[in-house]
């Protein structure tokens, strides 16, 4: 069992760096595609401020162009009450339309004003949720371009890693023990061994009972800890 773990020692010296290596080679492509989602967010957001605004301009010449045919109308009926030609009943009703006329025309232009307002307001917030979106372009494409560089280092270096990896056998070591240690690697964030010392896991520090230490010392089996699993070695 010395021989085993001894092999599994030299692998674990490696194992620990592929396994950050790798973690790096996780982790900048998912933060990469995170702040992709947030700049794609942004860029939604703005776009639909513009379509917003937008309407509210259009709904404000909408308005506009009413109140010209009202306008029209009101001229026309102006005149024709003028002309002196009408009777009384024509001309109260022409003045009953030109109140309303005249009550719709000044609704009218308060409405597209309003709006016209908002459409200004909503021009101002464009014009500073732009300048927001191309701050966060710039820190964005600062790093991308650095997540690209730090993925080639972590590339060349895993290579490098997995090269050394390769020169070490693991031919001594029984399957069994060798599926319990790349298990326990990948659960126990890279460190799949713990030293025994004065009765303590150091690993995760945890109080082991004698008996453990003494089968440890025995060397004839494979002995994990009980509160983190990993497999214990003592010198
Ligand atoms: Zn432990």
């Amino acid at each position: 069992m010395q021989e085993t773990l001894q092999a599994l020692q030299g692998l674990q010296q490696i194992d620990r760096h592929i396994f950050k290596v790798q973690a790096e080679q996780r982790r900048l492509p998912e933060e990469l595609a995170l702040r992709t989602t947030k700049i794609e967010e942004q860029e939604a957001k703005l776009q639909e401020m513009r379509t917003r605004i937008r309407g509210v301009r259009s709904e404000a010449k909408e308005i506009e162009d009413l109140t010209v045919g009202m306008r029209q109308r009101l001229r026309k009926l102006e005149s024709e009450s003028n002309k002196g030609k009408v009777d009384a009943a024509l001309l109260m009703s022409y003045q009953h339309e030109m109140r309303k006329l005249k009550r719709n025309i000044s609704q009218a232009e308060d409405d597209a004003l309003k709006k016209m307002e908002a459409g200004d307001a909503g021009d101002a917030n464009i014009v500073t949720a732009e300048s927001q979106l191309e701050l966060a372009k710039s820190v964005f494409d600062e790093f991308e371009a650095n997540v690209a560089k730090e993925l080639e280092e972590a590339n060349s270096r895993f290579d490098e890693l997995q090269a050394d990896r390769d020169k070490l056998s693991a031919d001594g070591i029984e399957t069994d023990h060798l599926e319990l240690y790349r298990r326990l690697l990948e659960i126990r964030e890279g460190e799949a061994l713990a030293e025994l010392l004065d009765g303590h896991c150091q690993a995760c520090f945890v109080q082991i009972p004698k008996n453990i230490g003494v089968r440890l010392a025995r060397g004839t089996e494979m002995v994990q800890c009980p509160s983190c699993d990993r497999i214990f070695y003592q010198y």
